[in-house]
């Protein structure tokens, strides 16, 4: 089990001083799926892009934490107590990654020549890496340092716990079996020629493969026809239901939300969460939109 917790967190555009983010205060724990919600403006990829560490913004106020639970990468990797809580804003992209924290519009762009299955692979062995590296203890590091010399460079610890090309076929073939997703897929270019659906779907792939205790997913369902989104919402359900990744689900419309079904509903509005509750309230605003939360909350439209 991990928990997401955004604190308090203020942010702004780094260059020049707008202010985007006035107080976020958010947790999201794994196999919990919340939706944040509101009106075009309100702040909501950018707070997707904060947890990302997208260097457009400055964080200058709160926190942005992941909670961790001793096995919560497997027997493999040992946690300490004093490793449990990570402030992710100190962090590196890659190794937010690797704490377990997925945002889907990381999605690469297009590049010439590899294969969805090549970069799929790569991903998840620069997280492997990565989270060896976050949870080594000195008295590995310096074991391994010894062992160096006795152990030529070919056997050499350097790939230790890398997934081969054989290995990975297997893990990959299984999650897509389990996205109900065509294995001609994985062959293609990186979204050479891929639709917005396609793209999507990747997406959801690549957190299935990469297995994060949280996904952060900003707008999955903009641009979908109602056959594409219901095949990426089975996949998100599937994050949760198979391997218990909460799911941060960012959405201007109720639509998806019937097909994925948020155990915690949130509004945002001008950079702040203006209330929360529970499913009935994606409804709620599906039927009067934003300007009564307004209204509740400030006192007038
Ligand atoms: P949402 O995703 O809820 O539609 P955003 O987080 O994209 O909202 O944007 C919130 C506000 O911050 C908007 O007014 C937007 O114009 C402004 N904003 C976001 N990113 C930038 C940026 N890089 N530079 C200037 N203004 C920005
Ligand atoms: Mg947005
Ligand atoms: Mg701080």
């Amino acid at each position: 089990m991990a928990r997401l917790e955004l604190r308090n967190l203020h942010a702004e555009v780094a260059e020049g001083d707008e202010k985007i983010l006035d107080g976020v205060d958010l947790e999201v724990e794994s196999g919990e799926i919340h939706a944040l919600m509101g009106p075009n403006g309100s702040g909501k990829s950018t707070t997707a892009k904060v947890i990302a560490g997208h260097p457009a913004y400055e964080v200058t106020e709160g926190d942005v934490l992941i909670h961790l639970e001793e096995g919560e990468f497997g027997d493999d990797i040992e946690i300490d107590e004093d490793q449990r809580t990570w402030d992710l804003l100190d962090l590196e992209p890659n190794e937010r990654a690797a704490l377990g924290v997925f945002l889907g519009f990381q999605y690469p762009a297009e590049i010439e020549g590899v294969t969805m299955t090549n970069f799929l692979r790569t991903a998840l062995n620069a997280k492997i890496e990565e989270r060896e590296e976050l949870f080594e203890d000195e008295e590995t590091e310096e074991e391994e340092e010894d062992e160096g010399f006795e152990t030529s460079p070919m056997e050499g610890p350097a790939d230790e716990g890398e997934i081969g090309v054989a290995e990975f076929q297997g893990i990959l073939q299984e999650k897509m079996e389990q996205l109900d997703m065509d294995e001609k897929f994985a062959q293609r270019y990186l979204n050479a020629g891929f639709s917005g659906g396609e793209k999507k779907q990747n997406e959801v792939l690549q957190a299935a493969i990469l297995e994060p205790s949280v996904a952060v997913l900003d707008e999955i369902d903009s641009g979908l026809d109602i056959d594409r989104l219901q095949d990426v919402s089975n996949g998100i359900n599937a994050l949760r239901d198979e391997q218990g990744t909460g799911i941060l689900q960012i959405t201007h419309y109720q639509r998806i939300l019937d097909y994925v079904e948020p155990d915690h509903v949130h509004v945002m509005l001008d950079g702040k969460i203006a209330k929360s509750g529970g499913p009935e309230l994606a409804e709620e605003l599906e039927d009067k939109g934003y300007d009564w939360v307004r209204e509740e909350v400030y006192g007038t439209a």
